[in-house]
């Protein structure tokens, strides 16, 4: 196995959960429940756990703030001759609900057969070629080390500090470590991220679709559902201090329900937007405090050449984008685009520029690397989505911080109020597959089976 997807694999494997995986067998089929129950929020979690209450001819809504469904499954149309994933794009792992349901929806995996490259002082050197650098193969190490490891929780960036990794190359475990896990390297905690990868289970690889956006598979699949959403709907204020729950929404139209069923992401619940009545309890509110969640830029940089090399899958820069992807390769022949993505302190960085400064910078950085006016004069068309920005997301992905309690916290996040406060959404997976698409959905299969094992 080449270094880099020994990295990729151990980095990203994901799969069956351990509170129980997307395929097993429902363990309350027999039970009924006729109350009404509302989900909050139409992403991943939001949609799944719509689909088995339809299963199970549940009776229930679902409220999104935004004006379309999908969260942080977001494609842009139209920008080039293929949808351009502005959130989640890669699948992870071959052994979940998310992955199977790609595959039935008719998508085609883009082949597994291209390289990286790594910025090194003002050069791009091949995965072999990088191979062969000592600083290259000591970031890499480290990022080993990181997933691996087991002393006193420290940040990415002490332990690249601890392993004097030349200033250089650091950039280069930062990005496969700390950008994808949504955040910079002196935010994150290593023991969080060797934690979670110690419990992962969804099975190897990671999958791009080639003919299709992950918008499409989940439109496809919750087809039935989406008839459910009600958009426009921000619920401001969930107050159940009496027997049936009252929504409050943004207008301030209130409606009452039997049971909710929370997907809202981490940073909402961080932030004062959504108020509860009575408080949540003091573990929750802990818990909530406990996991980090900041912003990430997803930019999208539309060519009319491509002056990449072919065969590139990631160009990871030292510049103000860590990673870049070749995302036409494998999905046009026409239209030639690298999206990079940007997390914590570089996203925070770039997302104070003014869009047409920020476009300017990552080009400067593509020029140095590509030769002078490559990128910069064909560029046709630039997108920068800032997810701290959204109004209703406020940030990229959760990630685990020093000292925050790791899974079990998690856990304690996860955990009914009352039996009828359930919270689901990427940041309650405690099984690893947090800040995934397919943990989420886990997560809409954990509160919808919490919520029939409630019913007596
Ligand atoms: C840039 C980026 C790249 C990523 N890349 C990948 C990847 O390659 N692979 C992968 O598996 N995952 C990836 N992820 C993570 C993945 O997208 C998320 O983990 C997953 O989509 C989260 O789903 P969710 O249902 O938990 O939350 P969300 O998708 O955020 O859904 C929550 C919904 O709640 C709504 N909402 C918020 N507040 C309210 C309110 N008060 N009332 C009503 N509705 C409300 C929001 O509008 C949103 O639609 C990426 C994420 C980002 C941002």
């Amino acid at each position: 196995m080449q270094r880099r997807d020994f990295i990729k694999n151990t980095v990203l494997t994901t799969g069956a959960i351990a509170f129980g995986s997307c395929k097993e067998k429902d363990p309350y089929a027999e039970r009924e429940y006729k109350g009404q129950i509302a989900i909050i929020g139409a992403g991943a979690a939001g949609l799944y756990a719509g689909y088995l209450l339809e299963e199970k001819k549940a009776n229930y809504v679902i409220y999104e703030a935004s004006d379309q469904i999908g969260g942080r499954i977001r494609s842009l149309k139209g920008f080039a001759d293929f949808d351009i994933e502005l959130g989640a794009e890669k699948i992870y792992g071959d052994r979940s609900v998310w992955y199977d349901w790609a595959k039935e929806s008719g998508a085609s995996f883009i082949p597994n057969n291209t390289t990286d490259f790594y910025q090194v002082g003002s050069q791009l050197l091949s995965e072999s070629q990088a191979g062969s650098n000592n600083d290259v193969k000591a970031a890499l190490a480290v990022a080993q080390q990181a997933l691996n490891y087991t002393g006193a929780d420290m940040t990415l960036l002490q332990l690249m500090e601890s392993a004097k990794l030349a200033p250089g190359v650091r950039y280069i475990t930062e990005a496969l470590v700390a950008a994808k896990n949504g955040t910079s390297a002196n935010r994150l905690s290593v023991l969080g991220v060797a934690e979670q990868r110690l419990a992962r289970s969804a099975g190897e690889g990671e999958f791009s679709l080639a003919n299709r956006s992950l918008s499409a598979v989940l439109e496809e699949k919750c087809k039935n559902v989406i008839p459910k959403v009600v958009l426009n709907t921000q619920i401001k204020r969930i107050d159940y201090s009496n027997q049936r729950i009252m929504l409050e929404d943004a207008q301030a139209q209130r409606r009452y329900v039997d049971k909710v069923i929370l997907t809202v992401p981490l940073s909402v619940l961080q932030s004062t937007d959504l108020q509860f009545t009575p408080a949540l309890p003091d573990t929750k509110i802990a818990s909530i405090k406990g996991i980090g969640m900041g912003t990430g830029i997803k930019v999208v940089l539309v060519f009319n050449q491509r002056f990449w090399d072919a065969s590139a899958d990631s160009i990871y820069t030292a510049g103000v984008v860590p990673e870049y992807s070749a995302s036409s390769n494998g999905r046009s022949t026409k239209s030639f685009v690298l999206t990079g993505t940007v997390m914590g302190e570089k996203a925070e960085a770039l997302s104070a520029l003014s869009t047409s400064a920020a476009i300017q910078s990552l080009l400067k950085d593509l020029d140095g690397l590509y030769g002078k006016g490559v990128a910069m004069g064909s560029l046709t068309n630039a997108r920068l989505m800032d997810w701290g920005k959204d109004p209703f997301i406020k940030g990229a992905y959760s990630y685990p911080i020093v000292g925050g309690g790791g899974l079990l916290n998690r856990q304690t996040l996860s955990a009914p109020v009352q039996r009828r406060l359930y919270f689901a959404g990427e940041a309650t997976h405690y099984g690893g597959h947090s800040g995934t698409v397919h943990g989420a959905m886990e997560s809409g299969r954990r509160v919808v089976e919490e919520l029939y094992r409630d019913v007596t």
